[in-house]
C-alpha cells in the first residue's frame, strides 16, 4: 500500500495545502497529514485545534487522515509504516531549506524518499505566516484559505483583543 505523509506546522492549513493534499491523495493510497508539534515554534492555534481544523478541510477526501507528531520525522513515519515524504515547492527561496531537510531524513533513514510538488500558480503566494498577518490586521483571506479558516481566525483574533 502506498502511503505517505505529508509535515507541516499548517498554522493555519492554507488553500495551498489543501491543493497539494488533494493532488496527492489521487495517486497515493493513503496520505497522512502530520501536524509537527513543536513547542520551540510560537503558534498561533495548539496542535489540537490544527489538527480538528484539518479533519474539518480534508473530509471531502476519504483517504487523508490527520495526526500530530513530536520529535523526528524519520521515527513517525516508520511508526505508520510510510515510506514517502511529500512537501510543496512554492519557489526557488523554498528549495535550500526543503533539500537539506530532506537529505537530513535520507541520512536518518536509507528508507524514506521525499518527494517535492510543486504548488499551483495561483497559490505560490501564499503562506501560513502571510494569512496570519492579513488577519490579524482585519484584510480578507478569502481566497486563501476554506471558508471555516477564515472563522477560526477571526475567533482567535477577536478572542485575543478581549484579552
Ligand atoms: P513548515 O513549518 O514545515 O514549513 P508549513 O505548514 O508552512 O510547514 O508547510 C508545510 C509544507 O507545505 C511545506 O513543504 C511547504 O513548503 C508547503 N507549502 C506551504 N505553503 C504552500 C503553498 N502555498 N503551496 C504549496 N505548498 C506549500
Amino acid at each position: 500500500m502506498l502511503k505517505a505523509v505529508y509535515p507541516g506546522s499548517f498554522d493555519p492549513v492554507t488553500n495551498g495545502h489543501i491543493d497539494i493534499m488533494e493532488r496527492c491523495s489521487g495517486f497515493v493510497e493513503e496520505l497522512i497529514v502530520a501536524v509537527l508539534d513543536n513547542p520551540a515554534k510560537n503558534s498561533l492555534f495548539t496542535v489540537d485545534e490544527r489538527v480538528q481544523q484539518l479533519k474539518e478541510v480534508t473530509k471531502h477526501m476519504p483517504n487523508v487522515k490527520v495526526k500530530s507528531f513530536y520529535g523526528l520525522l524519520v521515527d513517525f513515519c516508520r511508526q505508520v509504516d510510510a515510506k514517502l515524504v511529500i512537501r510543496g515547492l512554492r519557489a526557488v527561496t523554498d528549495f535550500e531549506y526543503e533539500f537539506k531537510m530532506a537529505l537530513g531524513n535520507k541520512k536518518l533513514d536509507d528508507n524514506i524518499e521525499t518527494i517535492f510538488i510543486s504548488s499551483s500558480t495561483k497559490y505560490m503566494f501564499i503562506s501560513s505566516s502571510s494569512i496570519k498577518e492579513i488577519a490579524m490586521f482585519g484584510g480578507s483571506v478569502d481566497d486563501m484559505v476554506p471558508p471555516y479558516i477564515k472563522d477560526q481566525l477571526t475567533e482567535k483574533f477577536n478572542s485575543r483583543e478581549e484579552i
